[in-house]
């Protein structure tokens, strides 16, 4: 990245010779990235991220269809990049809104999401694998349905890319989002896939930048990054998932093991390599993640707070988790570089942790929720 924000400064879009370097960047990264999926690079169309991805998917189809009154075939379990488009499209009365349920694996059926598709489909949206709690969904067969039925098929790959092996020659996505700091690249750069022949509109114009799909100066910095990352991804991916695997096995026994009332949320079956998500009984998931913090261990709740209220994860709940397991959930995600040392400090100061936890606010009569024993800094 450093020589594209150093000597190459040039706008990509520039004819000269410093434009024409920054060209080069992004063109190279379009090869990358096309890689990682097997497309062909002129399908890939670049975004400032995920976000932009999922939304130019969403918004572009709903401008471009030419059904009456048509509707959005999406999941519960989407990420808000996805949902809250949709929403948004029905809340401007131009589609209808179908949200299909998952199972308490967090799993969605091929037949829930397919008996809701129908002649006035403008799109079905499914997330290749979810990212709070690694469960990878049946996109490869919802895919085959919908271009059976001329049907547009979205899938969010944010999440799995550079951790599952993705094939658009084989799986008939019409678009797929990717991110590049979902696979160690840096933050601020995306893309969409687009099959040639998806019909869709813009979501951002200006100028004719990614051949009038993506109007805006391309990040060339950043662009270069993200193809460097999918390039290595690609290069080793099974050596990757298969060390992410047995760190995310080490750390999920080690914790069944040491801590009592713990359970995994999700399939074990369908998932991601590096992402488990673990109930705690009596615990709120929120001090875990500040308790982990101050030993400087990163985690997450899949929980927004807002205003001091702490909203438990969409996901859970569509799993059909009581908001109190919901919020008693932490999601472990490992990464590149993360080591058994590393997984087995981490179950040491958790126990301690949540045995402290335990003691100093034992669980009420009747059950429910202990109340949090860190606060967030102000
Ligand atoms: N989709 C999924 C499944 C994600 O996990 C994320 C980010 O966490 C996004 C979309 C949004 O991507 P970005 O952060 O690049 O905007």
């Amino acid at each position: 990245m450093l020589p594209y924000l150093e000597t190459h400064f040039g706008n990509p879009g520039s004819v000269h010779g410093f434009g024409r370097a920054a060209r080069k960047a992004v063109e190279d990264a379009r090869d990358q990235v096309a890689a990682l999926i097997n497309a062909d690079s002129r399908d890939i169309y670049f975004t400032s991220g995920g976000t932009e991805a999922d939304n130019l998917a969403v918004f572009g189809a709903v401008a471009a269809t030419d059904k009456n009154s048509p509707n959005i075939v999406t999941t519960a379990i989407e990420h808000h990049a996805v949902l809250h488009p949709v929403e948004q499209a029905a809340k401007r009365g131009l589609v209808e809104a179908r949200v299909v349920p998952c199972n308490a694996e967090g799993r969605v059926a091929v037949d829930d999401a397919l008996q809701h598709v129908d002649l006035r489909t403008a799109l079905v949206s499914l997330m290749y694998a979810n990212n709070e709690t690694g469960v990878v969904q049946p996109v490869e067969d919802i895919a085959a349905q919908c271009l059976e039925r001329g049907v547009p098929f979205h899938c969010d790959a944010v999440q799995c890319a550079g951790k599952l092996a993705i094939d658009v020659a084989r799986v008939p996505v019409s678009s797929l989002a990717m991110s590049a700091h979902k696979l160690n690249g840096p933050k601020g750069a995306g893309a969409l896939y687009l099959r040639k022949g998806t019909a869709i509109e813009p979501h951002l114009v200006g100028g004719a930048q990614e051949r009038g799909r993506r109007a805006g100066t391309e990040n060339a910095a950043a662009i270069a990054g993200f193809g460097m990352a999918c390039e290595l991804a690609r290069l080793e991916l099974e050596e990757r998932a298969n060390n992410l695997s047995s760190l995310r096995d080490r750390l999920e026994h080690g914790i069944l093991q040491a801590v009592a009332g713990v359970l995994v949320n999700g399939s074990a079956e369908h998932r991601l390599p590096h992402i488990t998500n673990l109930r705690f009984d009596g615990v709120e998931g929120e001090s875990i993640l500040l308790g982990l913090d101050v030993e400087g261990i990163a985690v997450s709740t899949g929980s927004a707070c807002t205003a001091g209220s702490l909203d438990p994860s969409h996901v859970l709940l569509a799993m059909g988790m009581s908001h109190e397991a919901a919020q008693g959930s932490v999601r472990f995600s490992l990464g590149l570089g993360n080591t058994a040392g590393e997984i087995d400090e981490v179950v040491r100061i958790l126990t301690d942790l949540v045995s402290r936890l335990r003691e100093v606010a034992p669980l009420p009569a009747g059950g429910g929720p202990r109340t949090a024993q860190f606060r967030r800094p102000t």
